[in-house]
């Protein structure tokens, strides 16, 4: 089965033109990262190439090596801004595998032991919440 072609118009394609705003807390020539509106736990954030694909199966693979570097740099930021014990990273491709925006992105949680992460897409965030949150991750990156 062969998946449908990306869409410009899709949300995170918006985000990256700065049609829509986003709490943004690190950009290079290659890649994006900034807050899930409703985050799975605090400091959920996600991870993006600029370059357009729907996910990791379309993907460009000479993008890759510049999505996961900047996946380990944000996910290790993410680790001390959080004082988290482990750091969950997933990628979904396709409806079936649980994708529900398709432009490629890499979801970065910080996990506590004991604690369980809340349904995925459930809950938009206050935006206080996610600004002080994406300023902690800042604060962890510089
Ligand atoms: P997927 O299921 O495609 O892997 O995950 C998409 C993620 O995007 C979900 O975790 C969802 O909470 C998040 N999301 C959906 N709409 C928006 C939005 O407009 N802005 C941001 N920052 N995140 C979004």
């Amino acid at each position: 089965m062969t998946s449908p072609a990306y869409d410009p118009n899709n949300i995170f394609a918006k985000i990256l033109k700065g049609e829509i705003p986003s709490y943004r807390i690190y950009e290079d020539e290659h890649t994006v990262a900034f807050m899930d509106v409703m985050p799975q736990a605090p400091g959920h954030t996600l991870v993006l190439p600029k370059s357009a694909s729907r996910n990791l199966l379309d993907a460009d693979p000479t993008v890759l090596p510049h999505l996961i570097t900047t996946v380990q740099k944000v996910a290790v930021a993410i680790q001390e801004a959080f004082e988290a014990d482990g750091v969950y990273i997933a990628q979904f491709n396709e409806p079936a595998a649980g994708q529900t925006v398709f432009h490629l992105h890499f979801h970065i949680i910080p996990r506590h032991e004991g604690i369980a992460l809340k349904p995925h897409s459930g809950k938009m965030e206050d935006g206080a919440v996610l600004a002080e949150n994406a300023k902690k991750i800042i604060e962890a990156l510089s």
